[in-house]
């Protein structure tokens, strides 16, 4: 596979959908906006599909044009982004599974690579930032719209330029993109400055139930679906809660559950690690994955079950 196949099959294909992972984050709204704009410049459309997503990311350029259900049943071409699974694909999966070609860019090592191209870069920081490395390769201009979408992703992928993964790339990028005009701190502002009066209240909950474990390098937390209600919780209102954990000294790993919305003894689990306790591996053992230092899964049971299962895991590593 090269990155001509994927050239080609864009050019090739009368209909694109484009599709990412469930409770989208900045990255995997912001990547499918950029494939939006990018699919453009090479004279295609292409339909994104989110059925849910936080409202922090409407002001992204072409938001407004996100679908909640494809325009047909059968798409040309299929295109997965900031999704290492097609389990986490929800909200699209029939048209992935329907359409005649697919491909898969992504930044997560833990990968299935379910689809007929598969483009993962393991070490990059964000989606976002494989997608500026083949779009140079395309030789499209990247203008202030796109910019500003690539630029979403990387941000909140990289919590700022501050996680271990981010590279030297994902600062020449960033000053290139200001060149052409992106407004980096207006972007920060809005995704990570500013919190939803909602996260605001889970996470006075979360802070409240945060408990010290494991000699102080383990942090554990929870919000139910009753919490999410009372404080009218709206889809990525919990972003960025199991980030409080880790932020406290001589914590290494933050773990945040969070009860699913349509299974009640189900958590999905959130884990975050300081310096080096890989949490993707922890959680690839019930299942799930992600990266080194930022992972997630599902667990069955009540709080006090998924704690101790996932306490049990952790020790392990500590
Ligand atoms: P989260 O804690 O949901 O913010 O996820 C942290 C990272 O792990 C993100 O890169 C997710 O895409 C990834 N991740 C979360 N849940 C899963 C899962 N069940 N399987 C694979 N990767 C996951
Ligand atoms: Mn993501
Ligand atoms: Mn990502």
């Amino acid at each position: 596979m090269t990155l001509d196949n994927i050239l080609e099959e864009i050019k090739k294909a009368e209909t694109i959908v484009v599709l990412c992972h469930e409770s989208p984050d900045g990255d995997a709204v912001a990547s499918s906006l950029s494939v939006m704009h990018a699919v453009a410049k090479l004279g295609k459309e292409a339909d994104v599909i989110i059925p849910e997503y936080s409202k922090v990311f409407d002001f992204l350029p072409g938001a407004d044009k996100i679908l909640q259900k494809g325009r047909t049943n059968k798409y040309d071409l299929a295109i997965s982004v900031d999704c290492s699974d097609l389990k986490r694909l929800v909200g699209g999966k029939e048209y992935f599974e329907t359409a005649k070609r697919t491909i898969e860019i992504d930044h997560h090592s833990v990968n299935s690579m379910f689809a007929d191209f598969n483009y993962v870069d393991p070490v990059a920081p964000a989606c976002c930032q494989v997608l500026i490395g083949m779009f140079e390769y395309f030789g499209i201009d990247i203008d202030k719209e796109l910019g500003t979408c690539l630029l979403t992703g990387i941000i909140t992928d990289t919590g700022g330029f501050q996680y271990s993964a981010t590279t030297a790339e994902t600062f020449e990028f960033t000053a290139e993109l200001l060149r052409r005009g992106v407004n980096v701190s207006d972007i920060y502002k809005r995704v990570l400055n500013t919190v939803t009066k909602a996260n605001f209240e889970l996470s006075k909950r979360v802070m409240n139930r945060l408990e010290i474990l494991e000699n102080g390098k383990v942090t554990f937390t929870y919000i139910t679906k009753e919490d999410e209600k009372q404080v009218n919780a709206e889809p990525g209102d919990h972003e960025g809660l199991v980030e409080i954990g880790r932020n406290i000294e001589g914590v290494e790993v933050s773990v945040f559950i969070r009860q699913k919305e349509d299974e009640e003894d189900v958590y999905k689990v959130s884990m975050r690690s300081s310096q080096y306790v890989n949490v993707s591996d922890v959680c690839l053992m019930f299942g799930g994955g992600g990266h080194p230092r930022a992972a997630g899964t599902t667990v069955k049971g009540d709080v006090e079950t998924v704690k101790q299962k996932v306490l049990t895991e952790l020790k392990k590593v500590l």
